[in-house]
């Protein structure tokens, strides 16, 4: 067995060990054993290993957990977004533009767009990312582009129910029709999870519900994009049906809001109490010039917050976690600890993992060491490139 010691570390946030939500040691030293971690604890009295790490004092922190990213298309759009900086409102519409580029795209083109952005993430400390189908549309195009994500992580969603494609503009129960039967038979082989668009404009609720019961039917886990662009129903269908996450959640009620805080469910039996985390992604609002959601309002009631990027090239062409952190503290009024938290442990939540966000003994050896003493520097320090070294399964990247 391959050991390596990650030593010398001033400031490592555990997410588990401790009083406080972060779990920081000081003076530590981690101790990998092929891809877990196997020992945490003072650097005085760390063990001898095969090979050792000495980050100098640096801060140490679990790999990001991005649970929100659609990477699997073609073409980009940022013509449109430029029109949007000129005053030009969001709509989603611009959704259909990446599905006709999409679809006239080569395996290969495809591929080599996940795997640049995938690398790209892996490069800012992510050492998870979920990766959503939703730009195919018809059924070999959601099952090709699971397929391709399904090479790259084990987290990924189908979201044949992004939008009603254009072809079935005007009879949109025969597409939900299409999505429930041979597409989702198509998708499911190369999916963990499921997610539907519920918005004005998209699905609406009636569909969103048959969808994410076909799903849930084939044993997919569920996912909902709700309340982004207005109130809605989709925070309380996600809430109802145990959805793992709502996701965007900038326009709530008070009644989402309770909602959200009272979903703790006991989903596995030998599992841990789980929830409907509502997953913020400040790179919209950022890229759409938004309102951003209140974070603040959802903390306050108990909510558990996730922080993801929506990577994708329309409304959030953000692959980076630090920035959405740097964002969830400037623009809602998340400390740094909860931002910190959220980007990692939160986003283990949003995929109900318990392996992932946090460094315990047990847990993936996903670390991220930083060029700061503190995680601080993550939103006090924005734009810069502070991620000094990646490890991944216990392998230095
Ligand atoms: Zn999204």
């Amino acid at each position: 067995m391959s050991s390596l010691l990650v030593d010398n570390i001033g400031e490592l946030v555990t997410n588990g060990i401790g009083a406080d939500p972060l779990g920081i040691r000081r003076e530590a030293a981690v101790l990998v054993e092929e891809d877990r971690v196997a020992w945490i604890g003072p650097s005085a009295y760390a063990p001898a290993a095969d090979h050792r790490i000495d980050v100098g004092g640096a801060a140490v922190l679990p790999g990001f957990v991005d649970s929100h990213a659609h990477l699997v298309f073609a073409g980009d759009r940022a013509a449109e977004f430029a029109a949007r900086m000129a005053g030009e409102p969001y709509t989603g519409g611009g959704i259909r533009t990446t599905v006709g580029a999409t679809r006239a795209a080569t395996d290969g083109e495809l591929r080599a767009t996940v795997r640049r952005l995938r690398g790209e993430a892996l490069r800012q400390g992510t050492t998870t990312m979920e990766i959503k189908s939703g730009y195919g549309l018809n059924v070999a195009d959601e099952a090709r582009s699971l397929r391709i994500a399904a090479e790259t992580s084990s987290e990924t969603t189908f979201l044949g129910a992004h939008v009603v494609p254009a072809e079935y503009a005007d009879r949109p129960d025969d597409y939900v029709g299409l999505v429930c039967g041979p597409m989702l038979a198509a998708a499911a082989p190369h999916a963990k999870w499921i997610d539907v668009f519920c918005e004005r404009g998209a699905f609406d609720v009636d569909h969103a519900r048959a969808i994410l019961a076909c799903g849930q039917a084939v044993g997919l886990g569920l996912r909902l994009h709700a309340n982004q662009l207005g109130p809605g129903p989709g925070v309380q269908l996600g809430v109802e049906l145990g959805a793992a996450s709502v996701d965007h959640c900038t326009y709530l009620s008070d009644a989402d809001v309770d909602a959200l805080a009272n979903s703790t469910t006991i989903e596995w039996l030998s599992g841990p109490p789980t929830c409907t985390v509502a997953t913020l992604l400040p790179g919209a609002e950022f890229s759409t010039r938004s309102p951003y959601p209140d974070a603040r309002r959802l903390l306050d009631a108990g909510v558990t917050v996730a922080l993801a990027t929506d990577c994708n090239p329309g409304s959030s062409y953000t692959s980076s976690m630090p920035f959405c952190i740097a964002l969830a503290v400037r623009e809602m009024r998340m400390t740094p600890a909860e931002a910190v938290w959220a980007a990692t442990a939160g986003g283990a939540r949003a995929l109900r993992r318990d392996d992932i966000g946090v460094l315990t003994p047990g847990a993936r050896a996903d670390l991220v060491v930083l060029d700061a003493p503190s995680y601080l520097h993550l939103a006090y320090r924005p734009g810069v490139p502070l991620i000094r070294q990646v490890i991944r399964n216990g392998v230095p990247q």
